[in-house]
């Protein structure tokens, strides 16, 4: 039976198999083989379902549905029951990679692999590859031998290397299996071809099979492999009745060995008893899309090549056309807005249930999360297996992974490690705490003289956490959860017969997650939702450490950790997964075969994703092996094109799946960065078809209060039109919507606190750069205070080497080798924003410093102290001050006054009469008078000296002592104002030449990107 998506190929075979029950066959004597466990659970439930419960016949027990692995597992226990051999058991991937792990470790020992693989030969990505040939060998029967004939003829040395590969593999597994007397260990793919060659070695056991077998029915004939052919000619050979069901434009599965090539052969492999070929019958009928649909997904389809005759199917009489439509998008934000908008107005204005709506992806590794952040965004709920995405990428299982492997190799925690885990919900740090703390770090490697970048200090720190005692507490919490967790795992690993499963309860316990996303999974909504999905996930991985545990008793930690970053496909992991109700599933297209849905989205599909076009397997050419003992001959551009068509036929299997609407989504972004996917314009009728969408109004309920709140406000408004706005919020609010009532909206909330920063009385203190800014803009003060400062840049990170430099230049005999050679060593430490920077800042560094030598040598004054701290208070009742810094330099002038010198290392300088009243330059001559130095309090004036300006030698721009002004109380009076402002409760925006690099401008109320929040 050959049929498109859609025509009723699996209600045939239930239907089939129910009137054969109905005629009389023994129910048990049914067999129906399919693809994935996944899939056999469906028929089983479909046929069960269909039969009734309890049936009449169920006496006489049931139709027998197995996947071909299934089946062939049960032939080879059955043999090993009747001669009384222990049980056979499946070997695991872990398994299997263990093994050939482990012999590829052990060396060369005769293998003799070609010169360019050996470096590749520990990696585990040769692993893998070495697996995948093993398997597509034994899946079409090529053993050592046959290896080893086919890399001679083709001449591919990497091939003969396998095929004395897999002698040694199998050697190594039938002397376990002597050594362990455990049963036979079948890997995954030998299964079916040892249980076809024990049918065909063992006539009675065969006999036996055939006698107990009346019907066979095989659904998902395309996704089979020769293997399985083979199987099912040797048990179905003898002239039972057998039907297959198949749709060669769904076959996906040519990297797992499906051979699209099946169908066409099976009428003359399966001949009748007569000898004639086996009948096909063509289903003529779509009882799933509508005509439009049909019309969209056959344009596709006919890129496919091969027999077209089931391709012409019809829409059944009366059937809705169906909606299909196109869209490309500027972002993928933009793009996930639109298909969850498209969802909801789905389930609001048409009623349709969640349950009957899904998303299909290419891959949800890249995909997934940020469509089911949308999604759950606007309101949609979601499900996703915790099966669909592959373990290791779960945004909850990933961290706990992550942690593990940075345990047990610290190497691997680096700076990316260490900010991941920082963010995670292990460390639960967000981008504020994490800049808080590499400043807090960084601070206290400066006061050391150490000039790390802060990321080496980061990790450092949570290596060793005593850094983090004299960090501020909050701000050190994440990097000490981090970090005591680290220490955890370790300590749980070293302890002997500890397995990773305790390793993986130690941490997960002492991480207090359970309880937290628990509490949030009884609470629901959106967040409830997450929690959900991250306990399953995590219940999952539980479940597959313990199955690896099962099976593989004395294995590392280590080695759990390589198996599951080895996945790149989901495990088919059983691991229970809680009801959602009512959700919009999002899955993979592979995952969706055999669904269907009333609307399907289809997102994300990108050239370079789908189709995605890389050759797999092509180290050691499994692929290219395939069509060798195929008898075909590709060469690379036919690899190529079979890749295309296989991701042709995914994304036909995709679009099939639509009942009724059909959306298919891509980013466009105008450059070369992300193009929309060729099959677009193949589902399209015309070009026009594929149409840049914008997004429509949300339709959640903020979307609605925000546009009614923004009718309201707006001055063009009409009074007829805010009445209405005015009377729906009105009505919103008596219903308890959030933010629809004016009590909730803060720009008309009273201040939550009206008192001044600084208690009457209380001191302020006050360091000389800040008067410099609080006189500037009190407002930009403050909220770089609290939390708005950026990075420093690297600039200042050359700078503060500079001033480093110079504390070694006490005076003018200094050695300017020795200066460069302290820059050149720190040089690399410097965070710099682009590293080809390093060049051109160093020779500026350089030049610096010979400015700094020159003015040495000119200065008359003598030098008292360098980088010299001072506290000391401005005596004042009412409001005392307490000055507080450090001056670069302290030198006295022949009458014995003080100067402070302010070394400058920016590329732009005040005007001269600027300085005459430069805030920093006059804190620092009152703290002079104030008495901060012991050597004098009479202060001679202060300098800046400017070392940063191109083309000149070192600039000195001096201001005069106060006691020569016409006021000489000024710089205490200024330095007062500035500790007022500091201490008031309300903060000025003052307008100033430095907005433009100001970096709380879009908090600010005089700038435009910065609005009060009752402003439309
Ligand atoms: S943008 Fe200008 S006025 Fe506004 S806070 Fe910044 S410095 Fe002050």
């Amino acid at each position: 039976m050959v049929g498109a998506p859609g025509t009723g190929k699996t209600s045939t075979l239930v239907e089939s198999v129910a009137a054969r029950v109905a005629e009389g066959a023994d129910p048990a004597s049914i067999l129906v083989l399919t693809f994935g466990r996944r899939g056999a659970r469906r028929l089983r439930d479909r046929i069960g379902a269909r039969l009734g419960d309890p049936s009449p016949f169920s006496a006489r027990g049931e139709p027998v549905v197995r996947t071909f692995h299934g089946y062939a597992f049960g032939i080879l226990r059955l043999a090993a029951t009747l001669s009384a051999a222990p049980t056979p058991r499946l070997l695991t991937g872990p398994e299997q990679d263990l093994v050939i792990r482990e012999l590829l470790v052990d060396g060369d020992d005769g293998i003799d692999w070609p010169e360019a693989l050996r470096p590749a030969l520990p990696t585990r990505a040769f692993a893998e590859e070495l697996r995948d040939l093993l398997l597509r060998a034994a899946e079409r029967g090529v053993g050592p031998a046959g290896l080893a004939r086919l890399g001679a003829q083709h001449r591919r040395p990497d091939w003969l290397a396998a095929a004395r590969f897999y002698n040694q593999y199998t050697e190594v597994l039938a002397l376990r299996d002597a050594t362990t007397r455990a049963g036979v260990a079948y890997d995954y793919a030998e299964l079916v071809r040892a249980a076809t060659a024990l049918l065909a070695a063992d006539a009675d056991l065969l006999s036996e099979q055939r006698r107990t077998v009346s019907h066979v029915y095989v659904d998902e004939l395309h996704d089979t492999d020769p293997a399985q052919i083979d199987l099912l000619s040797t048990v179905a050979g003898g002239g039972v009745h057998l039907v297959a069901f198949a749709d060669p434009d769904s076959s996906t599965f040519g990297f797992r060995g499906a051979d699209p090539g099946i169908v066409n052969g099976f009428p003359l492999r399966f001949r009748t008893t007569a000898g004639a070929t086996a009948e096909t019958v063509t289903l003529p009928v779509s009882y799933r899309s509508g005509p439009a649909l049909l019309a969209a997904t056959r344009r596709v389809a006919a890129r496919l090549g091969g027999p077209a005759r089931h391709r012409r199917i019809q829409a059944r009489p009366g059937a809705d056309p169906g909606v299909v439509e196109i869209r490309t998008f500027r972002s993928a934000t933009s793009e996930s807005a639109y298909v969850a908008h498209r969802l909801r107005e789905a389930h609001l204005l048409h009623g349709v249930p969640w349950s009957r709506m899904a998303v299909l992806v290419r891959s949800t590794f890249l995909q997934l999360a940020p469509l089911q952040r949308a999604l759950q965004q606007a309101g949609v709920p979601t499900v996703t297996r915790s099966d669909v995405l592959p373990l290791q990428s779960h945004p909850a299982v990933a961290p706990l992974l992550l942690l593990l492997r940075c345990a047990l190799s610290p190497e691997r925690l680096d700076e990316d490690a260490a900010v991941a885990l920082l963010h995670s919900p292990l460390g639960g740090a967000d981008p504020l705490a994490e800049r808080r703390l590499r400043q807090g770090l960084r601070a206290l490697a400066l006061a050391a003289g150490d000039r790390s970048p802060s990321g080496v200090l980061l990790v450092e720190a949570i290596q060793d956490p005593a850094e983090l005692a004299a960090v501020e507490r909050r701000w050190a919490r994440p990097a000490r959860a981090v970090a005591g967790l680290l220490a955890m795992a370790r300590a749980e690993a070293a302890r002997p017969q500890s397995t990773v499963e305790d390793v993986l309860w130690a941490v997960w316990s002492a991480s207090g997650l359970g309880g937290r996303w628990a509490a949030q999974s009884a609470r629901g909504g959106p967040r409830g939702e997450t929690a959900d999905r991250d306990l399953d996930a995590v219940v999952a991985l539980f479940d597959t450490a313990a199955r690896f545990v099962d099976r593989l008793p004395g294995a590392r930690t280590e080695v759990f950790l390589d198996h599951v970053f080895g996945q790149e496909l989901p495990s088919d992991a059983m691991a229970p997964v809680a009801d959602r109700g009512e959700a919009v599933r999002i899955l993979t297209a592979h995952a969706a075969k055999g669904l269907e849905w009333d609307v399907v989205a289809v997102a994300g599909v990108q050239e370079g994703l789908w189709p995605d076009l890389r050759l797999r397997g092509s180290v050691l050419g499994s692929e290219a092996l395939v069509d060798v003992a195929a008898g075909r001959e590709l060469g690379l551009v036919g690899r190529v094109a079979a890749i295309l068509s296989e991701e042709r036929r995914l994304f036909h299997v995709a679009c099939t799946r639509a009942r009724e609407r059909l959306i298919v989504t891509a980013v466009s972004s105008g450059d070369a960065e992300e193009q929309p996917s060729r099959f677009l314009d193949e589902l399209a009728e015309s070009a026009e078809d594929v149409t840049p969408a914008n997004l429509p109004r949300g339709l959640t309920l903020p979307a609605l209060v925000a546009e009614l709140r923004v009718t309201l406000a707006a001055p063009d408004t009409p009074d007829s039109r805010r009445d209405a706005a005015a009377a729906v919020l009105a009505e919103l609010a008596r219903a308890g919507v959030p933010g629809a009532d004016p009590d909730q909206w803060w720009g008309l909330r009273e201040l939550s606190d009206e008192r001044p920063l600084v208690d009457p009385g209380e001191a302020v203190t006050v360091t000389p750069s800040t008067v410099d800014s609080v006189r500037r803009c009190s407002l930009r003060w403050l909220l770089e205070r609290h939390g708005g400062s950026t990075a420093p840049s690297p600039e200042q990170g050359i700078g503060n080497l500079v001033h480093a430099a110079a504390m070694l230049a006490t005076d003018a005999s200094v050695d300017r080798a020795s200066l460069v050679s302290y820059v050149a060593e720190r040089f690399d430490a410097i965070e710099l924003s682009a590293r080809w920077l390093a060049g051109r800042e160093r020779v500026r560094a350089e030049a610096m410093l010979d400015r700094l030598i020159g003015w040495i040598a000119k200065n008359p004054r003598r030098l008292i102290a360098i980088e010299q701290d001072f506290i000391v208070r401005l005596q004042d009742p009412e409001a005392p001050v307490d000055i507080k810094g450090r001056v670069d330099r302290l030198e006295i002038d022949d009458e014995g006054r003080l100067v402070v010198i302010d070394l400058k290392t920016g590329k732009s300088a005040p005007i001269n009469a600027d300085v005459v009243e430069h805030p920093q330059l006059a804190a620092y001559q009152a703290a002079v008078e104030a008495g901060a130095f012991a050597e004098s309090s009479e202060t001679g004036g202060a300098a800046l000296v400017q070392l940063g300006i191109d083309g000149l030698g070192a600039r000195e721009q001096v201001q005069d002592p106060p006691s020569m002004s016409d006021d000489p109380h000024w710089a205490v009076d200024l330095v007062k104002g500035a500790a007022r402002a500091m201490a008031a409760s309300t903060f000025e925006a003052v307008a100033n030449n430095r907005c433009r690099v100001c970096p709380v401008r879009t908090s600010c109320p005089v700038q435009g990107s910065g609005r009060q929040v009752t402003d439309p």
